[in-house]
């Protein structure tokens, strides 16, 4: 199958797997996991549809931005970054993430909200947090990633617009529900906190192997890249 033809099979399972759930399948992005797809496979899945785009390293996401950004010159595609992300590639981030899904310690928080400060930005974040344990994962334990939220508060130039995580690899993508339920229910624990006057609405939980499970855990993004561009 090509390209479009998985795009437009995710978009209806996303639309009736909602509709089972009794929520709206507006509220389910499909964000296209660009990391190992070309630039020509890229301008496809937009064409298709696809409006986000998530890369795990920062140098490729500059240069397929750059790519996309002169192919398509609309402000419709949308940059996530969802790998792991290093304190001194912070100044390149902001430049070019609408959404940063990988934030995991009060430090690189501090350091996000200094350099969207300085161009003038309030850079949209979500806090990464490892619901499994796995020693392997980054993202902060629950408990630290409400730590974090708390202290993070009082930085002016970010927003955390919510949660995100990755589930243990697995031959059964049902092992992957109880991870997906924890961190939902995580969410609602931080929201019953009131620590930002505007509420995390954010869940970005789900890949090719799990995401209609992490749909009906609530998922509001899901992280799809070979779903998408193999064929
Ligand atoms: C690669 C990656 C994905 C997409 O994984 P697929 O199995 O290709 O769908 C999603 N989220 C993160 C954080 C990734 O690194």
């Amino acid at each position: 199958m090509g390209i479009s033809e998985n795009i437009q099979r995710i978009k209806e399972e996303i639309f009736s797997l909602c509709k089972k759930a009794g929520h709206s399948p507006e509220e389910v992005t499909l964000l296209a996991v660009v990391k190992e797809a070309d630039i020509f496979q890229i301008k496809k899945a937009i064409e298709a549809g696809i409006c986000d785009l998530g890369e795990n390293k920062i140098q490729s996401a500059i240069v397929k931005y750059n790519a996309i950004r002169l192919a398509h010159n609309t402000g419709r595609v949308k940059w996530h970054l969802i790998g792991h992300l290093q304190s001194n590639k912070v100044k390149d981030a902001v430049k070019i993430f609408d959404l940063i899904h990988s934030v995991d310690s009060e430090h690189l928080a501090e350091e996000i909200n200094k350099q969207a400060k300085k161009i003038d930005k309030i850079q949209d974040v979500l806090i990464q947090v490892n619901i499994s344990g796995e020693k392997t994962k980054f993202g902060l334990k629950p408990d630290a990633a409400v730590e974090v939220i708390k202290k993070s508060a009082e930085f002016k130039n970010i927003k955390i617009k919510g949660l995100m995580t990755i589930a243990p690899l697995a031959g059964d993508p049902e092992e992957a529900r109880s991870y997906f339920r924890k961190l939902h229910q995580l969410q609602d624990e931080v929201n019953g906190l009131r620590t930002t006057d505007y509420g995390l609405r954010v869940l970005s939980m789900g890949m090719s192997q799990d995401y209609k499970v992490a749909i009906e855990e609530g998922a509001t993004i899901i992280r799809v890249g070979r779903g998408i561009f193999q064929q």
